[in-house]
């Protein structure tokens, strides 16, 4: 198999090739056909998440099809194709596990982070976190829907049922769930960074009501907002632009520091709150609503052996929708 491999955070990721592993108890082989890049990814290979397995192959947003099946492993078949999430392990028996929270599992595994990812021809993972995605649109469309839409669904759920929502960050995740939400019927509100007039036209055309620079005002008040940008700054901004009770929801795993803000911008049950990770049944609800949805992906395919470039672009905001690696 090849493989993109992280050795040491904030290096770029280097070419390996080694024999293809052979799936243990409970795990399948899956040939890789589509690997989406996450900015969590980004945040593996910059260091800012600190414990990173070493080496790792990074990718949690893996769209393949079933090469080999260990024993003990019920319900896939060869040649079927299969979704690999962020989530990759849970213990099953923490608290957190046992209440229908295994997102916050004291004992997990996170594809791509703690076990080897898809940034690869071939990648081992856990049956029972792997999802069956049947056939139907491309591999590489599909891939950005296993975080960015999983992950995406979880904050859009926690922001509530309010019919004014907006979005911090108008990249893959977002531009999956406004879809999802102008499918709904809510109105959505994009901000992008200031003067990303390329940005804000791609959110108009998935549906936005308004699209303009995070430092805005959006013209009416927003009974929530989701941020999925990495910058601590804008959750007083969305506090600002929630109403009374309103929810800020701050969807990624990594932020830079929030600054302090005046007490009156949260007072009046406004909320600002965190997700973390994924459940499974995350996963299953939100595999079953984005073809009701009609969700389309836009996505940008570079070679497998390109990754350093693919995360250069998203770090540099240079993409619009999500990058896609093809082995
Ligand atoms: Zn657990
Ligand atoms: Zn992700």
């Amino acid at each position: 198999m090849r493989a993109m491999v992280l050795e040491r955070p904030q290096t770029p990721l280097v070419a390996r090739e080694w024999p293809t592993p052979q799936p243990g108890l409970g795990e399948i082989l899956i040939e890789v056909a589509a690997c989406g890049v996450c900015r969590t990814d980004l945040h593996v290979v910059d260091g800012e998440l600190t414990s990173p397995k070493l080496p790792v192959i990074p990718g949690h947003e893996i769209v393949g099809r079933v090469a080999a099946i260990g024993d003990g492993v019920a319900g896939f078949t060869q040649g079927e194709r299969v979704g690999v999430p962020w989530l990759g392990y849970t213990c099953g028996v923490c608290p957190y596990c046992r209440s229908g929270r295994e997102n916050l599992c004291d004992a997990p595994l996170f594809t791509g982070y703690t076990r080897d990812g898809g940034y690869a021809t071939h990648t081992i993972a856990d049956a029972r976190y792997c999802f069956a995605l049947g056939e139907g649109p491309d591999d590489a469309a599909m891939a950005p829907l296993l975080c960015g839409g999983l992950i995406g669904w979880r904050s859009y759920r926690m922001a509530g049922e309010g019919a004014a929502l907006g979005l911090y960050g108008f990249g893959a995740a977002a531009h999956i769930l406004a879809q999802v939400a102008v499918w709904q019927g809510r109105r959505v509100y994009a901000f992008t960074r200031r003067g990303d007039t390329v940005a804000q036209a791609f959110a108009r055309s998935l549906g936005a009501v308004w699209a303009g620079g995070s430092d805005e005002a959006p013209p009416e008040p927003l009974d929530a907002a989701i941020i999925f940008a990495p910058a601590g700054a804008l959750v007083p901004a969305a506090l600002k632009a929630v109403k009374k009770g309103g929810r800020v929801v701050c969807g990624g795993i990594h932020m830079s520091d929030i600054p302090t803000f005046p007490y009156a911008l949260l007072w009046e049950e406004r909320h600002v709150m965190s997700v973390a990770n994924l459940t499974r049944e995350d996963a299953r609800e939100f595999l079953s609503i984005a073809p009701q949805a009609g969700v389309r992906t836009e996505v940008t395919r570079y070679a497998l052996e390109r990754a350093n470039e693919a995360l250069a672009d998203l770090r540099e905001g240079r993409l619009q929708g999500a990058a896609v690696l093809v082995p």
